[in-house]
């Protein structure tokens, strides 16, 4: 039995076969003059099923890949990273057995175009392959593309002849199969368990309604395509770590939209790109688009460009290359979200929307191959003009102070190295606009660096822009974020000590304490205070707030302390002295804090130790309220803010459980955002009678103004007299910002 009548038996003998037979399938995607090496395994072979005639999980997808990897001499794959959730973040590397060979020499001479752009001709560039990374389904329910992924490993895998062979030896493929498998898995999940043997296109079906937070977001319910500037999340920095090793000239960022449209690759709007793009990435998003065209036009597969979705924000997965002198494309394909939808254009099948994913994927592979020497180009002249991008700034460097906190600089400078940005030491004294900082007392980032443009549009305010509509993010500031000052220099001398490396807790020394302490003070210095306050409370420590200025009298000298610094006293019941200098001596180790002994509760300045204004602070129990009728992302946020971020621990109560929770377990409330159905807050009101706390922020203020619990009036604003008199198609764009 040949293999394909033995797939095709398969098939048959498959539930939703006959789906599988009347669905158009990627292998109605025929390529030029490629053969399939029968002897490599079709992904129904591992998976048991046609791709797309069922959702894949993300252990399947994993399994597929490493299969292939231990059996074919063209794909190598490896783990990146790990979720949240524990599961593993791969990418395969596909390039010919020729240029695995030399996989390291070819990645060297790559990171040559932004580190050392001067030494490389023309000639340089003829020999060097182009690096592509395939990156699929950031959000976890745009889930063709992932599927797609499995047939774009397969297609260069087992391919051969012309069209195969030139694609592998002019180009380095970097395939990441699920940018978020967390999201996937709850996706995937849900549409898998809630279809049956015959499925529905019905859109009201269950299969079609993910319920809440549904599977876009990561595990803490973030939007990892936001995420890669601030990079929070684990996934994000396992795949910037990625990215900066391999530093690709072209990224594909595979999505989906709403299912009554077509398909869309970028260009998007043009007068929404950031200005620190160059125009050179733009025309090259241009051309590349006329191969998408060419390939889904042979489909027949409608499709737009130009007319919605921005490349402005630098943190999306297809904006941050334009700012690494690469060119990032956007995809999305119109959601069957289920097996199979109703919608405008007629019965969606998944099928089909993975057949386009893959199609797209290859005329990407065809660009980068033709245009390789236009993308290579476009690197190097990007960061050959990092220097007199800076200057014509008039950024010389920028000087980020330590004494503000040490804490929230330190997390900026660590956030800067992420994204290749070299951070420097002072290791001399230093004048710069009237302030004079002595070695150790601030860190030096150089402007003209490689990176110029990338820090210019994360430190930099931009209050007037080209188009005042956004997709969503317009502006963002890191130093106003962490709360920091940096100081923008023009002179270009600035003295640079050592690359700077980040304190780790197991770099970090134990604090010295003094045995004889009657007391043991930290300044508050934001998160870092409040996790060192988390693992006392942890072990029943009492811990005091100082709410006035204070003067400490150390053994050697006097300290000065604004308010909110932490006291712990060195005697506590039922814990021996030595055992208490231990706990506070460890914990500020790992928080990386500065504690210091006081010699007496009497203070030469303010307030004693012991009196009134050293308040006992109590560990408070804490819900968030989540579920339907909150928003998934801003709880989310808060989710992750204080399981991950701050180490405490925090229960999640449903809103529709409101009316028969025992509200009296918690101190604090926490209502993040959402809308919230009349009534669904009354449960609260008697509890916040009798002393409980509730927070609220953003959307959430709305729903308690409604339920009653205070009085606001919003201010009038009537946003149709910013589209009067204006024709009806300009609307749109008249109701912006
Ligand atoms: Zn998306």
């Amino acid at each position: 039995m040949t293999r394909a009548t033995f797939a095709s038996i398969l098939v048959l003998l498959l539930p939703g076969a006959s789906y599988a037979q009347q669905a158009p399938q990627a292998a109605d995607i025929e390529v030029d003059g490629v053969t399939y090496n029968e002897s490599v395994p079709r992904p129904e072979e591992i998976l048991g099923y046609v791709v797309g005639t069922r959702h894949t999980e993300p252990y399947r997808v994993v399994e597929y890949f490493r299969v292939l990897a231990e059996t074919n001499d063209r794909v190598t794959v490896a783990e990146h990273g790990r979720t949240h959730e524990d599961r593993p973040l791969i990418h395969a590397v596909v390039t010919s057995p020729r240029n695995h060979a030399r996989l390291e020499d070819i990645r060297d001479a790559n990171r040559a175009l932004s580190d050392a752009p001067a030494s490389l001709g023309p000639g340089d560039l003829e020999i060097m392959p182009a690096v592509v990374v395939l990156g699929y389904s950031v959000h976890g329910d745009e889930a063709s593309g992932t599927e797609a992924a499995l047939l774009t490993l397969y297609h260069l895998a087992a391919g051969s002849g012309q069209e195969i062979a030139s694609l592998l030896d002019s180009l380095v493929i970097l395939i990441d199969p699920m940018l978020n498998p967390d999201g996937r898995d709850r996706f995937v999940d849900w549409v898998n368990r809630n279809r049956g043997a015959t499925h529905t296109a019905d859109p009201q079906d269950r299969e079609h309604r993910e319920p809440w937070p549904g599977g876009r977001t990561n595990h803490y319910w973030v939007d990892l395509n936001r995420d890669w500037l601030p990079a929070r999340q684990p996934e994000t920095r396992a795949r910037l770590k990625l990215y900066h090793e391999w530093r690709p000239q072209l990224v594909a960022d595979f999505h989906e939209m709403g299912g009554d449209a077509t398909y869309f690759f970028q260009p998007g709007i043009p007068s929404r790109t950031h200005p620190n793009t160059p125009l050179r990435n733009q025309e090259l998003t241009g051309d590349i688009a006329r191969y998408h065209a060419r390939a889904l036009d042979k489909l027949g597969q409608l499709y737009f460009t130009q007319e919605v979705f921005d490349d402005f924000y630098y943190g999306k997965g297809s904006t941050y290359p334009d700012v690494n002198g690469a060119v990032g494309i956007l995809f999305e394909q119109a959601s069957s979200r289920a097996l199979e939808s109703e919608t405008n254009n007629g019965l969606l099948p998944y099928a089909l929307t993975v057949r386009n994913q893959f199609a797209t994927s290859l005329s990407t592979l065809q660009a980068a191959r033709d245009l390789r020497m236009d993308l290579l180009s476009l690197q190097r002249d990007f960061y050959a003009g990092a220097p007199a991008f800076a200057e014509e700034r008039g950024v010389g460097g920028y000087v980020l102070p330590l004494d503000q906190s040490f804490d929230r600089a330190h997390q900026l400078a660590s956030l800067l190295q992420r994204h290749r940005v070299a951070v420097h030491e002072l290791n001399v004294p230093l004048s710069v606009s009237g302030r004079r900082f002595e070695p150790g007392q601030a860190l030096i980032i150089p402007g003209g660096q490689p990176q110029a443009r990338l820090i210019d549009a994360m430190l930099t305010s931009r209050t007037t822009f080209a188009d005042s509509m956004f997709y969503d993010v317009s502006a963002w500031t890191l130093p106003l974020a962490f709360d920091l000052e940096i100081l923008i220099v023009e002179r270009t001398d600035l003295p640079l000590g050592p690359e700077w490396s980040a304190l780790t807790s197991e770099s970090s020394a134990p604090a010295t304490l003094d045995p004889e302490a009657v007391a043991y003070v930290v300044a508050w210095d934001g998160l870092a205070s409040a996790r060192f306050l988390g693992h006392l409370h942890a072990a029943d420590l009492q811990v005091r707030l100082m709410t006035r200025a204070f003067a400490l009298q150390t053994r050697d000298s006097v300290k000065r302390y604004p308010a909110g610094a932490l006291v712990v006293a060195s005697r506590q019941n039922g814990m021996t002295q030595e055992a208490v200098m231990t706990l506070v001596s460890e914990s500020a180790r790992l928080e990386r804090i500065e504690v210091h002994s006081a010699i007496s509760a009497l203070t030469p300045d303010g307030p004693d130790l012991g009196g009134s204004s050293a308040i006992v602070l109590s560990s408070p129990s804490i819900a968030l309220l989540t579920g339907p009728g909150t928003s998934s992302s801003r709880t989310g946020e808060v989710w992750d803010f204080f399981s991950s971020y701050l180490g405490v621990p925090i229960s999640l109560l449903d809103l529709e459980r409101l009316a028969v929770a025992d509200l009296d377990r918690y101190d604090v409330v926490l209502f993040a955002g959402g809308a919230a159905p009349d009534s669904a807050l009354a449960p609260l009101e008697p509890w916040i009678r009798a002393g409980g706390r509730l927070i609220t922020a953003g959307s959430a203020v709305d729903d308690i103004i409604k339920a009653g619990f205070i009085e606001l009036t919003e201010r009038p604003f009537d946003l149709d007299s910013l589209t009067a008199g204006v024709a009806w198609g300009d609307r749109r764009a008249a109701r912006g910002a």
